[in-house]
């Protein structure tokens, strides 16, 4: 036995060797594990008996809470009536139903749903249904993908190919052939310290003008952003982007693809970001909230012209030669399912909506703590920016979430921005017990 694993099981905790975990400093957890054991709605619960408050929804996914009870006991039942139906030539009728569910709650025009089982997997099935549509129509040279720099689109190699954050990319050679990137839209010397959008950086969606101009517009099959994007550390998109984007997306002819896998089920207040905005893209990407996080699960939606253009070779054959074992898993359609309908008769967008300006308000008490360069937020997402140490980039961020988590509190960290995306149920009370932690915890790293 190692001293490790005595010390572990002293601490009621499995040997730690063997799992090798994703996104995280491997030794420095093995020798300050950080373990949850338990969840109930706003709260998580710790190996040594904390009880934390979670300020980011697992990891932007439990928009219902921890552990709801109607999405519990729907897994459970699914769990006993059906485990699995093959997801090839065969159906289950809970994916048929989540599916209509999904496309009801979906903005106009948006009419299918195929599922996957994460947002990775949600953004390659999207490039690829757009390369496929295009090629279906005639316009096979239509290959090209623009992403954005700073963008998170999941770790699959389409998903880092048209991602823009480097060291995602960088470890794995080279990547799809022919993708692009569009600049960022954060810039605090225009918008440090907005409330809600920007206002500053519409004309930024220009520059897929100029990348069109080189390319040429026929080569360009997709463009995809996220709404606003979260992993890289909750970008807003200026006033009027969006619409932009769409605009010269229309004009050439070009797909437009949102990655709402953080965005979706209540994030901004409405179900899709895509709604909130007025923006109505051709696909959209979707996981995590779609069922609260409980069952791995994620969407592709589709406008039903992209659907009709697959619909039209021999009877009886495949249409899109791609899937997973596990799309539209029953138990994750089942958990889907009462999910959304948890969001619906708990009116947890709605709420979402009615708490964004008292997190905006207590998040900007923040402006004049220790370190603070910025503070932005949209929906129920916040985002606090720190100054860098010198020479050791993320570190501070990780030290203010450290001191969190010390202090009862579970924040997510990207860079050396702190995020914030409670689950929808969030009170104000919690709102407010949430900021002064972080501030304690702030003043505390000073
Ligand atoms: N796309 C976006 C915008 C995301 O934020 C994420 C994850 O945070 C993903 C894709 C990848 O999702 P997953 O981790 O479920 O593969």
């Amino acid at each position: 036995m190692t001293n490790s694993t005595a010390t572990r099981l002293q601490e009621n905790l499995p040997d730690l060797q063997s799992y090798w975990m994703p996104f995280t400093g491997n030794r420095y957890f093995k020798d300050h594990p950080r373990m949850i054991t338990g969840a109930s709605g706003m709260y998580c619960r710790t190996h040594d008996g904390r009880q934390l408050l979670d300020a980011v929804a697992g990891l932007w996914c439990c928009n219902a809470g921890h552990c709801h009870p109607k999405i519990v006991e729907a897994i459970q039942k699914q769990a006993a009536e059906l485990d699995y139906s093959m997801a090839f030539q065969l159906g289950h009728p809970r994916a048929f139903e989540l599916a209509n569910k999904l496309t009801d709650m979906a903005p106009d025009g948006i009419d299918y749903a195929f599922f996957v089982n994460s947002g990775s997997e949600a953004v390659d099935t999207a490039l690829k249904m757009a390369l496929a549509y295009h090629r279906l129509r005639g316009e096979g040279q239509r290959t090209r993908l623009i992403g954005r720099e700073r963008g998170y689109h999941g770790v699959g190699f389409g998903g880092i190919s048209v991602g823009g954050i480097s060291p995602n990319r960088k470890m794995f050679g080279a990547l799809l052939p022919g993708v692009d990137h569009l600049p960022h839209t954060h810039d605090l010397e225009h918008n440090a310290f907005s409330r809600g959008l920007p206002q500053w950086g519409a004309h930024l969606a220009d520059e897929l003008e100029r990348i069109v101009a080189l390319h040429d517009a026929s080569t360009i099959a997709a463009v995809i952003v996220e709404p606003i994007a979260g992993s890289a550390g909750v970008l807003l998109p200026p006033e009027g982007y969006l619409e932009r984007v769409r605009e010269i997306c229309d004009r050439h002819g070009i797909l437009l693809i949102f990655d709402e896998v953080i965005c979706a089920f209540g994030r901004t207040g409405d179900a899709f970001a895509a709604g909130r905005f007025g923006v109505l893209p051709d696909l959209i990407t979707t996981a995590k909230g779609l069922t609260s996080g409980t069952v791995p699960m994620g969407a592709v939606l589709a406008k039903g012209e992209i659907y009709d253009t697959f619909m039209t070779g021999p009877e009886g054959a495949i249409e899109f030669f791609h899937g997973y074992t596990y799309s539209g898993h029953p138990l994750a359609a089942a958990a889907g399912c009462a999910t959304l309908d948890v969001y619906r008769s708990e009116g947890l967008f709605e709420r979402a909506r009615a708490l964004e300006g008292t997190l905006e308000d207590a998040l900007h008490s923040l402006q004049d703590e220790p370190n603070v360069i910025d503070v932005r937020n949209f929906g129920l997402i916040g985002a606090v920016e720190l100054t860098p140490i010198d020479g050791q980039p993320t570190a501070r961020a990780m030290r203010i979430f450290r001191e969190c988590y010390d202090n009862g509190l579970i924040i997510r960290t990207t860079g050396d921005t702190l995020a914030f995306s409670p689950p929808l149920i969030i009170d104000e009370k919690q709102i407010a017990h949430m900021v002064d932690t972080v501030r304690k915890s702030l003043r505390a790293q000073r």
